[in-house]
């Protein structure tokens, strides 16, 4: 068995090999803090507790990262598992690794209780979110493969749990930091736990023919050697591997093959100096082997999204076996194996300012990626940066995403109304906090509620920062405190009325009430104040809405009386009246009416040309339709509002433009709105609003709205876009 000692001396030894500044007096100071913390603490596996940090070091070490990255390493579990505090560590290590240490902490606090991508989601958010250094995850990462490493001690429920979470959020995170090497591990490990049948079965298959699979391989390797050195080409390596299990197994899954099927279980990787020497081997390997068509990639030329560079090219031996061969440089195989990690080494050397520059640096990273998945994981991650989201942990370790600047209120009223509405006080890493504690990323937030509590306080909706916590906060207002927000409600609208200089009495006629109830969508008036009362509604509002239907009522209620003697009149006389020439409405003549309120009706929008008839409305005096308007069918005129209708014509003084729309049915292509657009610029007409959406079928129809002075011209719009291609249909819509 290793001893500690042993283990650190491996650790001491790893770290000189790559940097000979490395601080060597403060990592032996970190070890036996470390050390010295944890004490008697033991591992599962029977050996002292210390010997987890040290390898999650000696890991971290092997990524080739600086002093601080290891020290945080050896002291990444004391705060969270033993007597010391961030204090303690900020004195004697300082504040930066104290941070590193803190952040890796808070990641522990992690847990992964729900399947749903949603919660897997926030968690990969999350983990950049609480990493404002990337050493943060580079250590999580590490620590994470360890215990991978260790896991066959754990109990069956912990080795799945653990390794779903490694297969759904650290390998992609590794893959997505370009680290290869770590993210190939973490897979095997986790498949072992996961399938554990298919994983035992590749790895027998393998040892049982490694011999067989070794000669294959060095001869091979000593092919492509001699020919190498026959060209001149210096200082190359050569060497084969079988690809790893859960790559296989990955082919097997998805390609349902047996493994005697899974073709390509070699590579070759070839390192060289230079990137013209990769090219030169290429033109080697492609002579001594066929070269498969449409394998061959060039990852030189264009690297992977996360900066992977090498050449690919699959060929076939004599013996007609499959193989790949992977061409590049040694600096591109440290990238490739190491990722941002190999990054993060090159960037040492100069000085950093702050974590913003770290990430800007990430972003960069990872805006080369190029697929739709990593897309969407830039612009959370770019949320995440810009922080307009915060990520909290219930005390179960759920993760919970609110708002920036949300509160313990946003918090509450996000797991369930319930319990917002009974909070009495909250509690943020086990601290009591004041209901308007702004939440930070990582924070643990504990609710505490009583059944006796008087529920939410009307400031609440001031402080809630969710528009979620403050429409709840609302409804409960509006169930459990009727009487006192219709009495509120009242008061502030009586008073509203009593500012506009009108009284009760005048908006309560049952033609206003009624009216604006019903406009409103309320069906007594003590809604309404309910409403007012629980901040549903302004009082303004409702004032205003009052004064204008009274308006409006007491001026109809003149004009609606005139027509109805006209039209009574003109029904009674045989011979109708030539009609009286008198001055127009908006371009329209009433039959016996003067200075009559005319609007014309919303759904066929009639303009001048047009057949049209009039409506003798409650109260708005008379609206127009086109003839053909479904809702002036002759059908309906003859019911018992027949002597509603009335005749109308256009005027002879016509100047105004009239607002109309077409409903245009199209095969929807690129270009074709602004195809359409010009036509009615072209036109001459006024475009005020223009929207269009799928149906089913895969036609699309676009919505015109726009003002034309008569018939003729909107008969010319209407030719005009009818012989765009892609048009198949240009209505007006009506009723
Ligand atoms: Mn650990």
């Amino acid at each position: 068995m290793v001893s500690v000692e042993e283990r650190y001396d491996h650790l001491e030894k790893t770290i000189s090999g790559y940097n000979i500044s490395a601080d060597l007096k403060q990592i032996r100071a970190a070890y036996e803090y470390a050390r010295s913390h944890h004490g008697a603490q033991m591992r599962r596996d029977g050996t002292p507790y210390i010997t987890h940090p040290i390898q999650v070091a000696q890991i971290v070490a092997e990524m080739r990262l600086d002093s601080e990255s290891i020290i945080a390493a050896l002291l990444h579990d004391c705060i969270e598992d033993t007597d010391s505090t961030y204090e303690d560590i900020a004195k004697r290590f300082g504040v930066t690794i104290a941070d590193i240490v803190d952040g890796v902490t808070k990641l522990n606090r992690m847990q992964y209780n729900s399947m749903e991508e949603e919660q897997m989601e926030n968690l990969r958010k999350m983990l950049f979110a609480m990493s404002k250094d990337i050493r943060v995850i580079l250590i999580k990462i590490a620590d994470r493969l360890h215990n991978m490493r260790t896991m066959e001690y754990q109990v069956p429920a912990t080795q799945r749990k653990k390794s779903l979470e490694v297969m759904e959020i650290y390998a992609p995170i590794a893959h997505r930091l370009g680290m290869q090497k770590i993210k190939w591990e973490l897979e095997d490990l986790a498949l072992k736990y996961l399938d554990p049948v298919a994983y035992d079965e590749i790895v027998r298959k393998l040892e049982a023919e490694s011999e067989e699979h070794t000669r294959f391989m060095s001869a091979i390797q000593s092919q492509i050697s001699d020919r190498l050195a026959e060209m001149g080409i210096q200082n190359a390596t050569v060497y084969g591997r079988v690809k790893h299990p859960y790559s296989i197994y990955r082919k097997m899954y998805a390609q349902e093959k047996t493994m005697e099927e899974v073709y390509d279980l070699f590579a070759f990787r070839v390192l060289v100096d230079t990137v013209s020497d990769c090219y030169n081997v290429l033109g080697v390997i492609h002579d001594l082997y066929r070269p498969i068509l449409g394998r061959f990639k060039d990852y030189i030329a264009t690297p992977k999204p996360n900066m992977y560079q090498s050449l690919h090219t699959t060929v076939i031996d004599k013996e007609g076996v499959l193989f790949e061969v992977q061409i590049r440089t040694y600096e591109m195989h440290a990238i490739n194996e190491y990722g941002v990690a190999a990054h993060w080494k090159y960037k040492q050397g100069i000085t950093s300012t702050g974590s913003e520059k770290t990430y800007e640096w990430i972003r960069r990273l990872l805006e080369n990626q190029e697929d739709a998945d990593a897309e969407e994981f830039i612009h959370t991650l770019k949320v995440d940066m810009f922080s307009d989201e915060v990520f909290v942990f219930t005390p179960r370790g759920d993760v919970i995403n609110l708002p920036a600047g949300s509160t313990p209120i946003d918090f509450a009223y996000n797991i369930h109304s319930a319990i917002g509405n009974t909070m009495v006080g909250a509690k943020v890493n086990g601290r009591m906090v004041g209901f308007d504690y702004q939440l930070h990323n990582g924070d643990i937030v504990e609710i505490h509620t009583s059944k006796s509590a008087n529920g939410p306080s009307r400031d609440w909706v001031k402080i809630a920062k969710s528009s979620e916590a403050r429409s709840k906060i609302r409804q409960w207002f509006k169930r459990e405190r009727k009487e006192e927000n219709i009495a509120q409600g009242r008061a502030s609208f009586e008073s509203e009325l009593k500012h506009m200089g009108m009284t009760l009495g005048q908006v309560t006629v049952p033609e206003v009430q009624n009216t604006v109830l019903k406009r409103m969508g309320y069906a007594t008036l003590d809604d309404m104040y309910a409403a007012i009362g629980y901040g549903g509604l302004t009082a303004q509002k409702a004032v205003n809405r009052m004064r204008d239907t009274l308006l409006q009522v007491t001026r109809a209620a003149a004009v609606e009386q005139a027509a109805r003697e006209a039209a009574a009149k003109a029904a009674r006389e045989a011979k109708p009246a030539p009609p009286r020439r008198v001055k127009s409405e908006k371009g329209i003549i009433v039959e016996g009416l003067s200075n009559c309120l005319v609007k014309f009706s919303k759904c066929c929008t009639p303009v001048p040309g047009d057949e049209i008839v009039g409506f003798i409305t409650r109260g708005y005096g008379v609206s127009v339709h086109r003839k053909d308007c479904p809702n002036a069918d002759p059908n309906r005129r003859a019911n018992s509002e027949q002597g509603r209708w009335i005749k109308v014509t256009w005027s002879d003084d016509i100047t105004d433009t009239y607002s109309t729309s077409l409903d245009v049915v199209c095969k929807d292509r690129v270009g074709l709105l602004a195809d359409i657009s010009t036509a009615l610029s072209t036109s001459k007409v006024n475009v005020t609003g223009l929207n269009s959406h799928s149906t089913a079928d895969g036609f699309a129809i676009i919505h015109i709205v726009f003002s034309v002075s008569d018939a003729n011209q909107l008969g010319l719009v209407m030719r005009k876009i009818h012989q765009i291609s892609g048009v198949m249909n240009v209505n007006r819509p009506a009723g």
